[in-house]
């Protein structure tokens, strides 16, 4: 069962990378997600208002999402650009995390297991996106090479400024599995008892 949601999950974080890509079924999912979850809000905080007024508030809700909402999105992400990068994999990962830690309430050793898979799974996909711009067959590299395992990119640097400061904030304040703990402790056992000699 537990081993089930891991692979579930890497699975799943197999096509997040790609939500980028205007045209993508996953895009295209959470969107109607985002929606669906916008619309229930509402139905939960102005439920007691007359019909008319509530079908006028799920309307405008649903007007703002495709009018401006989504456009808006696909304007901003270039296709392999943000998304198509080590630290996104990484801050998904952080992000499964606290969700598996705070919200489904799972042990952290579970919620740290599920990070990893997510990240793995991420990864893969940015890999797999590198293997395919090479062309084995005539030894040729295509233009979109470099553009899906990206550490950085100096054109979009504010962009990664950000997520890598997500990143490094969330590696020192969310919880570590007892197994990183112990070892660090270890570690400065150690070092001090190197230092005191
Ligand atoms: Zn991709």
């Amino acid at each position: 069962m537990d081993a089930s949601i891991l692979f579930i999950l890497g699975a799943m974080a197999g096509l997040l990378p790609d939500i980028d890509s205007d045209h993508s079924i996953p895009i295209r999912w959470m969107f109607r997600i985002i929606t669906l979850a916008v619309m229930f809000l509402i139905i939960i905080l102005v439920g007691s208002s007359p019909l008319l007024h509530l079908i006028a508030y799920l309307c405008a809700a649903v007007l703002l999402m495709y009018c401006l909402i989504i456009p808006l999105f696909k304007q901003i992400t270039v296709h392999r650009g943000l998304f198509h990068s080590v630290p996104a994999a990484l801050l998904f990962g952080l992000a499964t995390l606290c969700i598996g830690q705070y919200v489904f309430m799972w042990t952290l050793l579970f919620s740290w297991l599920a990070a990893a898979f997510v990240c793995a799974g991420y990864i893969l996909h940015l890999l797999l996106d590198e293997i395919s711009s090479v062309d084995l067959l005539n030894g040729q590299i295509k233009g979109s090479f470099g553009s899906a395992l990206t550490l950085i990119s100096p054109a979009s640097w504010p962009a990664y400024c950000v997520l890598y400061s997500a990143v490094l904030i969330g590696f020192l304040y969310l919880p570590m599995p007892n197994v990183l703990e112990e070892l660090s402790h270890n570690m400065f056992a150690i070092l001090t008892h190197l230092n005191s000699q």
